[in-house]
């Protein structure tokens, strides 16, 4: 049984909502986007949401609006997708890599450690969809002693007064957190729309503003979506309109404006994202409940008593076996043609990084993670007897592997 990783999930709602904008004569940023951006608001309940055409975009427009200069630092978790870590490096900002705890998510300990007068932001990730523990990370920003230490060095963050919380949720759009879809709990959370992600509009991001007084989200949300089309007073689409073809340019904007027909696909699908979460959680409880037969297996953090997952990835460990004992089981699941990953290789370990000087000597728990993790395919449309496959895979090749059967 041949079985992808993570294809997009394309029903004859997305179709027709597809060509549906191919139809009407406008392709680019318009009412879709709009519509889109109406969906995640009201999804996540957030004051305001601009979608542009990737997370990294996105990312990197946010920290240039925080107003970050060559020597300020941000800090990021070390074992997450590069994208993070390459925001602050576009702005000419430092990353500050910190290890993880054992739930793959960013240490509250260890961002305290790492906090210097230079700190302007911290961005956490919600590691498969898992969220952060966002009650700390206000607290710990807004502690007495780490807000004596801040030195704002531009407007923003001068208005601000403190580090800025900015939640990388490229995976996690739909996890729980006190009873509620995530999305508002600190200043920014970007959710990634790429084409592996629970909601895809094949190329994407959905910044969500809620950030506190005195900033007035609605008009940081005009203000960012002008910037995100070269910072030019009318868009494209208001010029279409007879008329109204002056405009101006009123700052240094970038163009990173997601486009209509992309969009599209996205709006279908959040339509009926209940019904495709539920799905992802039903598979994942089946690999839950399968491998909680096996005392080898370390199952991935779903649910507490006030967070869930968002079902994006299953991060699958295993106990005591060795880096090259994973390899070879994914490489014996591969032969089988299962698609496997891992999430993530470490940062310092991707040649990039290293050669800047990152170490993985200073990042124990992430390396801990790295070496015994695989993670399984889901997806929405995935069978059940592709996911019973999967799992069978999953055991004769650990059998095979480390037990020598
Ligand atoms: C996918 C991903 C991103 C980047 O998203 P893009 O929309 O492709 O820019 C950032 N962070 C994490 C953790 C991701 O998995």
């Amino acid at each position: 049984m041949k079985i992808s990783f993570s294809p997009p999930y394309i029903d004859d709602a997305v179709i027709e909502e597809v060509v549906d904008t191919l139809n009407s004569g406008w392709i680019t940023t318009g009412p879709k986007v709009k519509a889109l951006e109406n969906e995640i608001c009201s999804f996540t309940n957030s004051h305001a949401v601009l979608c542009v055409n990737s997370w990294t975009s996105g990312a990197i427009m946010m920290l240039r609006w925080l107003g970050l200069k060559s020597g300020d630092e941000v800090i990021v978790p070390a074992y997450t997708y590069c994208a993070t870590a390459l925001a602050v490096l576009n702005v000419g900002a430092v990353p500050v890599m910190v290890d993880i705890s054992d739930d793959f998510n960013i240490s509250l300990e260890a961002i305290k450690k790492a906090i210097t007068p230079k700190t302007k932001a911290i961005i956490s990730v919600d590691i498969a969809g898992w969220p952060c523990d966002y009650n700390e990370l206000v607290e710990l920003v807004t502690q007495k002693e780490v807000l004596e230490l801040f030195v704002p060095t531009s407007k923003v963050q001068t208005q601000l007064g403190r580090i800025l919380l900015l939640s990388d949720a490229a995976h996690s759009l739909g996890a729980k957190y006190n009873g509620k879809n995530i999305g508002t709990e600190v200043d920014v959370t970007i959710f990634s729309l790429h084409a592996v992600k629970n909601i895809t509009t094949a190329e994407g991001g959905a910044i969500c503003l809620n950030l506190p007084k005195p900033f007035d989200n609605l008009e940081l949300y005009k203000e960012l979506r002008m910037m995100s089309l070269n910072c030019q007073t009318k868009d494209a689409f208001s010029k279409s309109k007879s008329g109204s073809w002056r405009y101006d340019v009123i700052g240094f904007g970038m163009k990173i404006n997601l486009p209509d027909v992309n969009a599209a696909i996205g709006l279908a699908q959040i339509r009926q994202y209940h019904n495709l979460l539920q799905l992802r959680k039903s598979i994942s409880e089946r690999y839950q409940q399968s491998f909680s037969l096996f005392d080898w297996a370390i199952l991935p953090p779903q649910k507490s008593s006030f967070k869930e997952s968002s079902y994006h990835i299953y991060a699958l460990r295993f106990k005591s076996i060795t880096e090259d004992q994973r390899d070879e089981i994914i490489l014996n699941m591969t032969k089988q043609d299962v698609a496997i990953n891992v999430h993530f290789i470490p940062l310092p370990m991707l040649s990039f990084f290293k050669d800047m000087g990152y170490s993985m000597d200073n990042f124990p728990l992430s390396l801990k993670n790295y070496s015994c993790e695989l993670s399984l395919p889901i997806y929405s449309q995935m069978k059940d007897e592709e996911v019973d496959f999967v799992i069978k895979t999953v055991i004769d090749s650990y059998e095979k592997v480390v037990l020598k059967k």
